[in-house]
């Protein structure tokens, strides 16, 4: 039984929000998931404080891999990243919170993992950038394109966080 200032503590109204909300497109690669890192990455994102909307544990095809990697088709990698993309499951999610699709690079550390600071989630759990156990959007625009690639409108969760007013002033 909670007296009622209890229960204004635990469910704290979400005050109004000053700030703007993005929301970004990450992928646990086939390598991480083979590697039992889906944990691990979806513990960095949540204790940071960021708040997921949908989430799915997929195979895809070699010809979707080929779409979401469109602005890379002059590349040498191109096919290979593909197909290995393609050849195992993935764990791909949509994270939201105040300028996410920055701060999500910043967590995941360089494309290469050898450029990468420790700290960083390719920094700490990987070593070769065929092999880098994590996508993330690199800009809002490409964030937004790739949300509605792999996400459908009902497949988003609606849902406020307890943590809200105490992450955001
Ligand atoms: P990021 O994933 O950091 O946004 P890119 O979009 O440039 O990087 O490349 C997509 C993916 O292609 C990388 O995450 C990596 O797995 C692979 N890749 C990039 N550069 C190379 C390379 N030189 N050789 C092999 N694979 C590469």
């Amino acid at each position: 039984m909670f007296s009622p200032s209890s229960q204004v503590l635990l469910n704290p109204k979400p005050s109004r929000l000053s700030v703007d909300m993005e929301r970004t497109f990450i992928a646990v690669k086939p390598d991480g998931v083979q590697r039992g890192l889906i944990g691990e990455i979806i513990k960095r994102f949540e204790t940071r404080g960021f708040k997921l909307v949908a989430s799915k544990f997929m195979k895809a095809s070699e010809d979707f891999m080929k779409t979401h990697y469109l602005d890379l088709k002059d590349m040498p990698f191109y096919a290979g990243l593909c197909k290995y993309m393609s050849s195992g499951p993935v764990f791909a999610m949509v994270w939201e919170g105040q300028n996410i699709v920055k701060l999500a690079r910043m967590m995941l550390g360089e494309t290469n993992p050898a450029d990468s600071k420790p700290g960083s989630i390719r920094g700490d759990l990987c070593i070769n950038i065929g092999r880098n156990i994590i996508h993330g959007s690199d800009t809002l625009e490409n964030a937004k394109r790739e949300v509605g690639l792999w996400f459908k409108a009902e497949e988003f969760v609606e849902w406020t966080p307890c943590a809200q007013p105490f992450l955001y002033e």
